[in-house]
């Protein structure tokens, strides 16, 4: 892709709406606006500064705003321009047809995001979090997207890389002054220093076990026989009636699923039909579905009607359960009535819960629990960096893995020359994580999963 053209999009979704934005960016944008944009006053947009807005004509389309804003002071960091005019699908298109005669090239999907990284306004991370925060659907999942909007993780790896050019530059001086006493880092010195990096960015790669619980969401499944109050904790699950709760077994056929907030996490939140030996063709596929739900979750929510002994059909489910390796959390629902059920035959689970959909009691408790197993701590991201993709935490686990290696060859009193290529390796992995050093088919990928406009 040429990224040295000007290119223009509809920056809004597609669709009526008070108001929509076209973009055009690149070295011409100005100058191509300026054909298409006819300012009422006079005046072209070639003669505003950056950052003015003017009322004007669209060509013979529409009336609207145009805001110049002048390289780099740009989102792109490109000379760019932003046309305002009514939202309608018919408009925008003809706009942005004015604009692409005028001279600018239809923009890909995410080609403004990829004009801001590749002119260095903003870090492969940021743009990532970026792209999270457009798909934001939880408060949860804003804030986490703010957090690394704002390049706290890249910082953080930052520091770590800062700290291990000075460690190199010791390093250097060893191995090509051998016979001076530099005396500036003993190697129990230089020992802690590489310890303190790898332990600051140990610290930093667990955090995307909350990253990941949040953004990508927990995979979910509540189980269990007909009439437990599965349904009935979905709903008070996902905060509303959204599964038909009836005494009738059989009620619920196929899946239903849901992303929602829960504690500190995301649960990709799944009801499934209760497991028994059913004549009914419709809810033997729904049982199938659901056991293959199962094998798929990281947690499975087996329900059990606490307020009765546990039978066969519990039984049953008991042996599907087994060789899962999801966390497996016993609820023992129903706890408003007497509670009857044998806890010894429940050891399978990593934990046994009691609730009541009825009064929502344990629900808390589970929340909790759920924390306890998916988040690495409670960390806040308004004040944490939050590693949140898979990309950056691979980036940062094997720069970990470089310094495990580094720090084993200083114990067993390896040359300084070996230790400083696991040092290197370590911080070409560092400056993977804000894109300062990553393949092209990487960060292709990233931004194609942008929309156009963006
Ligand atoms: P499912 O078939 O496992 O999905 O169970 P439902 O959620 O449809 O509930 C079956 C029946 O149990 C309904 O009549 C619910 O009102 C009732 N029920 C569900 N949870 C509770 C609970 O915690 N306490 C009491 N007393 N009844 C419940």
């Amino acid at each position: 892709m040429n990224f040295n053209d000007t290119v223009a999009a509809v920056s809004t979704p597609r669709g009526k709406g008070g108001i929509a934005v076209i973009r055009i960016s690149g070295d011409e944008a100005i100058r191509i606006a300026d054909k298409v944009f006819v300012p009422k006053c006079g005046k072209t947009l070639s003669s505003l500064p950056s950052g003015k807005a003017i009322y004007g004509a669209i060509s013979d389309i529409d009336d609207g705003i145009a805001t110049v804003f002048r390289a780099p002071h740009s989102f792109t960091g490109e000379d760019t321009v932003e046309i305002s005019c009514h939202g309608g699908v018919l408009v925008t298109s003809e706009v942005l047809s004015a604009f692409l005669s005028a001279g600018a090239r239809a923009a890909e999907a995410g080609e403004f995001t990829r004009r801001a990284f590749l002119s260095g306004k903003l870090g492969l991370s940021e743009a990532e979090a970026l792209g999270a925060l457009l798909e934001a659907d939880t408060h949860a999942r804003l804030k986490l997207s703010h957090s690394g909007l704002s390049g706290k993780v890249s910082a953080a790896a930052k520091a770590q890389y800062d700290a291990l050019c000075l460690i190199m530059s010791h390093l250097y001086a060893v191995i090509d002054y051998p016979d001076e006493d530099l005396g500036n880092l003993s190697k129990d010195e230089l020992r802690s220093s590489l310890a303190n990096c790898l332990s600051s960015l140990r610290s930093l790669a667990s955090s995307y076990k909350n990253g990941k619980a949040i953004l990508e969401g927990v995979a979910t499944v509540l189980c269990g026989k007909p009439n437990v109050g599965k349904s009935s904790l979905y709903n008070r699950i996902v905060g509303r009636d959204a599964a038909i709760v009836t005494s009738v077994a059989g009620t619920t056929r196929d899946l239903l699923e849901e992303t929602v907030p829960y504690g500190g996490v995301t649960l990709r939140i799944c009801d499934t039909a209760g497991l028994h030996n059913s004549g009914d063709v419709v809810e033997s596929i729904g049982i199938e579905r659901a056991k293959k739900k199962m094998e798929e979750a990281e947690l499975v929510l087996a329900v059990f009607d606490g307020s009765c002994a546990l039978d066969s059909m519990d039984e049953e489910l008991l042996e599907t359960l087994a060789p899962l390796s999801a966390v497996k959390i016993a609820l023992l629902n129903k706890s408003d009535k007497p509670m009857l059920a044998d806890f010894s035959k429940l050891s399978l689970f990593d934990r046994i819960m009691t609730t009541s959909a009825e009064t929502g009691e344990g629900l808390d408790d589970l929340a909790e629990a759920i924390d306890g197993y998916f988040l690495a701590g409670k960390l806040d991201p308004a004040t944490d960096p939050i590693v949140a993709t898979a990309r950056q935490h691979a980036a940062l686990s094997r720069a970990c893995e470089y310094l495990e290696n580094a720090i084993s060859a200083l114990d067993i009193d390896m040359e300084e020359d070996l230790i400083s290529s696991d040092v290197e390796a370590a911080m070409s992995a560092l400056s993977e994580v804000d894109g300062r050093q990553v393949s092209e088919d990487i960060v292709s990928g990233i931004f194609s999963h942008f929309c156009v406009g963006k």
